[in-house]
């Protein structure tokens, strides 16, 4: 880090590009590539200094992930750690609570999950029933949740449960930091069509949490979890592609591993959105499958261009421009990407045609085959779009919100799935 602070994105691309002159080899270990990254504050330079960053604007921060994607070296841990966890326990932990648990999230040696939604409880999230009951100086979890990516893996969790079943439900539920590995907690891996099990099924039998790993007040849970989904929408819409493919903590077992040995690689979440690879693998697959003079291919990958430019140019204003935020950039983000994977998987069908459905089509090698399976996840997940869609007209363009008991009936009234 250097003694002046860098205030432009060319000041930042010479420190990075010096540090990574300095840091990177070709047999550099993810664990020491992520621990020498936390020491020099560039892992999540976004983030409060008191917290381990830099207190970097969005286009500072960003410049920092655009010059490790040009020089070709891995990214600051993956996961649900440094996208969640790390700016919410910022925002409302105490500092003793940021102290604990920021280190390792930076450095990579934890990994986290995230258990909010359950089988009833997704779209409406605030009606979820698994309930944490005060027991001494701990809370008793019980409940299920579902669709946890990354819980085989995880050290750590973040959790929202009912405190108050008598209280309107918004108005019930705590947040809370757990410990993964215990008798109370089973978790059982669900395969998608990806040939993946990135989620899970998490059941909690009087699992245990400290009352020193609540985050914020008791029953201000719901308060606290919308800033977690802030920042998962304003992810989903950006950031997705940018994250490494070396999961972090001991669990995933990538921490010894050399970290050149994840660089381009195939993360888990390839094809949550577009990246520049598949920008220019799209071009590669026209000249392959002879499509560059056909109008309707061209156009197609045209409105992919397209796409990509608005999604950088939303990018910056949700990030450099407080002071004009309407707080629902990030949702707006979301539902953006989604069609923008939508339209880049169709454009990259589009060229290779029916032998598009063979893994190994000549100019794809995967990537678009994968971005296909996977394309239903990002209309689905931080909050389906049709939710999106309903923030976006209540809190950003200030229609009316749908009538209904839900506000101030107490929890324990209200109609159960
Ligand atoms: C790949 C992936 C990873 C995930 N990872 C996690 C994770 O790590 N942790 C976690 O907690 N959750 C995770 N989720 C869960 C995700 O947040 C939920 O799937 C999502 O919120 C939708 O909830 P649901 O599946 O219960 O669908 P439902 O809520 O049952 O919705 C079903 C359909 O009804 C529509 N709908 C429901 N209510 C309304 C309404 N009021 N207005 C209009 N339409 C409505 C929805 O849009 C949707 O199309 C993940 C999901 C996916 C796909």
């Amino acid at each position: 880090m250097s003694a002046m602070e860098p205030t432009t994105r060319a000041e930042v691309e010479v420190e990075v590009n010096d540090w990574v002159d300095q840091t990177w080899t070709d047999d550099i270990t993810v664990r020491e590539w992520w621990a020498a990254l936390a020491e020099a504050k560039l892992s999540s330079p976004g983030l409060p200094v008191e917290a381990g960053g830099r207190g970097w604007a969005h286009d500072l921060a960003s410049a920092v992930l655009a010059t490790f994607m040009r020089r070709e070296v891995l990214g600051p841990p993956g996961g649900l750690g440094l996208l969640l966890a790390a700016p919410t326990i910022a925002h409302h932990g105490t500092a003793e609570q940021v102290a604990r648990y920021l280190p390792s999230i930076l450095d990579g040696t934890e990994g986290w999950c995230q258990l909010f939604s359950e089988p009833q409880a997704g779209s409406d999230l605030a009606g979820l029933q698994t309930k944490a009951e005060r027991d001494g100086d701990e809370f008793v979890v019980t409940g299920q949740k579902v669709w946890t990516s990354t819980a085989q893996t995880a050290d750590l969790a973040i959790l929202i449960a009912r405190t108050s079943p008598d209280a309107p439900k918004h108005k019930g539920i705590s947040y809370f930091v757990i410990e993964m590995d215990q008798p109370g907690i089973e978790v059982r891996p669900l395969r998608e069509m990806t040939g993946r099990a990135v989620f899970n099924k998490v059941f909690l039998d009087e699992a245990r949490v400290p009352a020193a790993n609540l985050l914020g007040d008791l029953n201000d849970g719901w308060r606290i979890a919308n800033t977690t989904l802030g920042f998962e929408r304003a992810g989903a819409g950006h950031g997705g592609a940018t994250f490494s493919a070396a999961l972090p903590g001991d669990n995933a077992g990538d921490l010894d591993k050399p970290a050149a040995s994840f660089v381009g690689a195939k993360g888990p979440i390839n094809g949550a959105a577009v990246g520049r690879r598949h920008l220019s693998a799209l071009s590669e697959l026209a000249n392959v499958h002879g499509t560059t003079d056909d109008p309707v291919a061209r156009e197609a990958i045209t409105r992919v261009h397209i796409d990509h430019r608005i999604q950088r140019m939303m990018g910056w204003k949700n990030k450099m421009l407080p002071a004009t935020r309407t707080g629902v950039e990030g949702n707006l983000a979301k539902v953006y990407n989604s069609d923008a994977v939508a339209n880049g998987r169709d454009a990259a069908n589009l060229q290779m045609g029916p032998v598009g459905q063979l893994w190994e089509t000549p100019g794809s090698a995967g990537m678009f085959q994968e971005m296909t399976i996977f394309s239903p996840a990002p209309p689905i997940y931080a909050g389906s779009d049709q939710i999106q869609r309903n923030i976006i007209g209540e809190r950003g363009l200030g229609l009316p919100r749908e009538p209904g008991p839900d506000r101030d009936t107490p929890f324990s009234e209200l109609p159960k799935n």
